[in-house]
């Protein structure tokens, strides 16, 4: 989705349109100037022929952006930020800061789409009605008619329930107000939208080995492209609740080591290493309050300077780290860290003292990407132990290669970005 350009703001929301909508122009266009238009109105010209398409088309991608601006405003009215819209070749897509926080919100922001095409096809509709009785003629009756159709179709279509669908979102949105948990209800949309993303690509395969139609295509495209995006949904709803259900307390190290101002990052590479995992470490000197917290792994400077370049020089200082009481939500942590670079957190107990430090390396077993269906790979067992060993990170072989190259902060948008698409 980077190949876009914009066009403009409505409402404040950036509008973009990707290159690979020109295909869908240039092929829709192609499509009704040379097969539809002359069926009802063979005798005229080329260039009447290609404006006329062409207009229809226009207003076909203004249906779509009515789509989508009708979920902006609603978001925007539940307090959720848009940062853009797009239009690509599938449809459109606006693209939001966060998900709703109730199941209200959720359902109003999934609904207002549908409303808006259902309201273009009556508009639509109602054009057809009075040009006709204002007597045009064949052709623009037909455009009218097939744009009433279209946004018919568009409003029939997001409301199957198989999220990210825009019905996924209303059965999920119904879901939480009568079961009470959002992520759960967000992964059985989306696997009623992965179900419905099989079922699309099988019809698509039928169709074109057996009736041998092209537009089997562009169906078995909307299949895959539905298919990928109800994954995303499943595993950030997945992510989320292990983000949610996951407390400070439980992943932070406890009291870990402080190291003298004095000690070259060499040295504290050499305690990482007999530690076994990364741990952000207090800096002090003299006194027991911390100057400031190192993470070996995070201190990227020369080979040979690690030997004499001492921690309070690449030390993060107290102000630049997150403190967070140990009952905050892993979830917490990571929305902060997503606007703080320094990815450290310091756990606070009630009674106003630090009893551990969490760093990227602490939580990113919790951010292992689930598999097609929401479940986690690795062994119940192993996940269990690790639950009942409260102040260690959890760490587990699959998930270390796994999320090793990603940092948390990047991590956390990514689900962000998956969690908060509106088809
Ligand atoms: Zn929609």
């Amino acid at each position: 989705m980077s190949a876009s350009f914009r066009i403009g703001r409505i409402f404040g929301i950036p509008i973009a349109l990707n290159w690979s909508l020109v295909v869908t122009a240039v092929g829709l266009t192609a499509l009704l100037a040379y097969q539809a238009i002359p069926l009802y109105a063979p005798e005229t010209s080329d260039t009447i022929r290609f404006g006329a398409a062409f207009g229809a088309v226009v207003a076909f991608f203004v249906s779509v952006l009515a789509h989508e601006l009708g979920h902006a405003v609603l978001a925007l009215h539940n307090d959720i930020r848009v940062e853009r819209i797009s239009l690509w070749i599938l449809g459109g897509v606006a693209e939001m800061n966060r998900r709703a926080d109730n199941a209200k919100a959720e359902f109003q922001v999934a609904i207002a789409g549908p409303v808006v095409s259902l309201a273009m096809a009556a508009l639509f509709g109602s054009a057809t009605i009075i040009a006709h009785a204002f007597g045009a003629g064949l052709l623009v009756l037909n455009l009218l008619l097939w744009l009433a159709f279209i946004n018919l179709t568009l409003a029939l279509f997001n409301m199957i329930p198989a999220a990210p669908l825009d019905g996924g979102k209303v059965l999920t949105a119904w879901l939480w107000r009568n079961g009470g948990d959002a992520e759960s209800a967000r992964i059985t949309g989306g696997r009623a939208g992965l179900a419905f993303a099989v079922l699309l690509v099988v019809v698509a395969f039928v169709d074109l080995f057996w009736f041998r139609r092209s537009m089997a295509l562009m169906l078995a495209a909307v299949g895959v492209y539905l298919g990928f995006a109800a994954r995303g949904e499943i595993a950030a709803a997945v992510i989320r609740q292990r983000l949610t259900a996951t407390t400070a307390g439980e992943v932070m190290v406890g009291h870990p080591q402080s190291v003298p101002d004095t000690t070259t990052v060499a040295q504290l590479d050499h305690l990482e290493h007999l530690a076994g995992e990364p741990v952000a470490r207090p800096v002090t000197r003299w006194s027991p309050e911390p100057l400031g917290f190192v993470v070996a792994g995070a201190i990227m400077i020369e080979e040979s300077a690690r030997t004499y370049t001492q921690v309070h020089e690449v030390m993060t200082t107290p102000d630049q780290v997150l403190r967070i009481s140990d009952e905050s939500s892993v979830l917490d942590i990571i929305d902060n860290w997503v606007t703080n670079e320094s990815q450290i957190a310091i756990v606070i107990n009630n009674s106003g003292v630090m009893t551990g430090t969490i760093t990227g390396d602490q939580v990113r077993d919790l951010l292992v990407m689930p598999n097609l269906w929401g479940r986690t790979k690795s062994n119940k067992e192993t996940d269990q132990a690790s639950l009942n060993r409260p102040g260690r990170g959890r760490l587990s072989g699959t998930a270390q290669s796994l999320t090793s190259n990603l940092r948390v902060g990047r991590d956390a948008k990514l689900i962000e970005m998956a969690a908060s698409r509106t088809d």
